[in-house]
């Protein structure tokens, strides 16, 4: 009782109050949406048309709780006088992550009405159990963003999300889902994006100065599912749960407020050149050890190949083991100092573009392979033509030049083949990337 006191407390106090990276510089035109944004054929929401020109607040439910139990979400609603397209901002799916409430709150609350083109809704806290309880989860220990887009006939999480997902999230032309790291982790304010798909790949050249990592996303979160449904979706990561941090909330203002520009909401579209660097794989470094985790990086940090981003110390035998980054790359997230198990996933690092040497050693494998087999043809062709002459003569000479020459002719008419492909061949990745687990990457 006396946490869910403080939780409500806190709440209301709160209310009032990316294998390889590139850079890119864009210079994108602004998304056209699909969907109808004729005010006259735009749905009503949560059970009342929206009106222009004003910040309305609605409260949003799932199903039918018990009468006096209900626990209504709120949810914002600034609509431009000018109509035009939707865009929703959600916060707290996960309940203990606070950035994204406020960065929804600076947002809705600076909008002016009177210049918006089109509609944001905004629901700054979408799991309002877990947030009145400083819990990721639902109040039954499930994780609400792996349940969409739901199921009406489902369990209690699957009913919340589906019904989240018809009454809010289906009125959205595009969707920015905030989150942070989880479980003592913290993350370097990123997008998470599957840049397979043309609009989210767009939506996501929206932010300026925004790191971004592809990845399509666990099945049943809310990005993937709203993805899947056509709405083009990205998740924005910003520092770690339980904490307000000022710095990661400022750049996640910026970067909405950037994409919204660029999504046609607030005047005229800026070609602001947006600087991005995009990872297109990532890997996770683990602890070997059981001990304490003291990091020497910080998110943001560049890292070389072999180099040292922590220690693991056991603290009764002083027995320590440090973690080396396997390859070369940024750390996007990261644990914060504490004790660790072994296996336990330390450092998220994205992966830059492979350098100038590793790409001459990739060329040097692949020709010495592909030479290998052309030396084995070769060396068949020389051999018969050597075992012929010599049933013919006993002149070592004439054996000799007989084999010169069919290795001579077998090299030119391979040369102007295909190169045939024997084996499995070598391997020029710098190194595998383990197949991700899901708990990986929760957002
Ligand atoms: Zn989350």
């Amino acid at each position: 009782m006396i946490r869910l006191h403080r939780g409500l407390l806190f709440g209301s106090a709160l209310l009032a109050s990316l294998s390889w990276a590139t850079e890119r510089v864009s210079d994108v035109e602004p998304i056209k949406p699909e969907l109808p944004i004729d005010r006259s054929t735009q749905r009503p929401l949560l059970g009342k048309p929206i009106t222009p020109g004003i910040l309305d607040r609605r409260a949003w439910s799932a199903g039918q709780p018990l009468s006096g139990l209900a626990l209504p979400t709120p949810v914002l609603i600034a609509a431009g006088n000018t109509p035009g397209p939707t865009m929703c901002l959600t916060g707290a799916v996960h309940g203990d992550e606070l950035n994204g409430v406020e960065i929804i709150r600076r947002i809705m609350f600076a909008l002016d009405t009177e210049n918006l083109t089109g509609t944001v809704i905004a629901v700054p806290i979408v799991n309002l159990y877990g947030f009145q309880r400083n819990s990721r989860y639902l109040p039954d220990r499930r994780d609400l963003n792996r349940y969409f887009p739901g199921n009406p006939t489902g369990s209690s999480a699957a009913r919340i999300a589906h019904h989240f997902f018809q009454d809010v999230i289906s009125h959205c032309h595009a969707l920015i889902d905030i989150h942070t790291g989880s479980f003592h982790r913290t993350n370097l304010p990123q997008l998470r994006a599957d840049l397979s798909n043309p609009k989210v790949a767009k939506l996501s050249q929206l932010f300026d100065n925004f790191v971004v990592l592809h990845s399509v996303g666990a099945v049943g979160t809310l990005r993937r599912a709203a993805v899947e449904a056509g709405i083009p979706t990205v998740t924005l990561e910003a520092g770690e749960p339980l904490y307000l941090q000022p710095e990661e909330v400022a750049q996640g203002v910026r970067g909405v407020l950037s994409a919204m520009r660029g999504f046609g909401l607030m005047g005229e579209y800026n070609k602001v050149a947006s600087d991005q660097k995009v990872f297109f794989e990532s890997i996770w470094l683990r602890a070997d050890q059981s001990g304490v985790l003291f990091s020497e990086v910080k998110v943001g940090d560049s890292v070389k190949k072999g180099e040292i981003l922590g220690s693991v110390t056991d603290p009764i035998t002083n027995r320590s083991t440090v973690i080396r980054a396997k390859a070369k790359g940024t750390i996007i997230g990261m644990a914060l100092n504490q004790m660790v198990m072994p296996g336990f996933a330390a450092y998220h690092l994205g992966l830059h573009k492979t350098e100038g040497a590793a790409v001459d050693k990739a060329a040097e494998g692949a020709a010495d392979a592909a030479l290998e087999s052309v030396r084995k043809v070769v060396h068949e062709v020389a051999k018969e033509a050597a075992a012929s002459a010599s049933e013919s003569g006993d002149d070592p000479q004439a054996v000799n030049e007989a084999a010169r020459k069919a290795a001579e002719e077998a090299t030119k008419s391979v040369i102007t083949k295909p190169l045939p492909v024997r084996g499995k061949g070598e391997d020029t990745s710098e190194m595998e990337p383990p197949a991700p687990e899901p708990d990986d990457h929760p957002e």
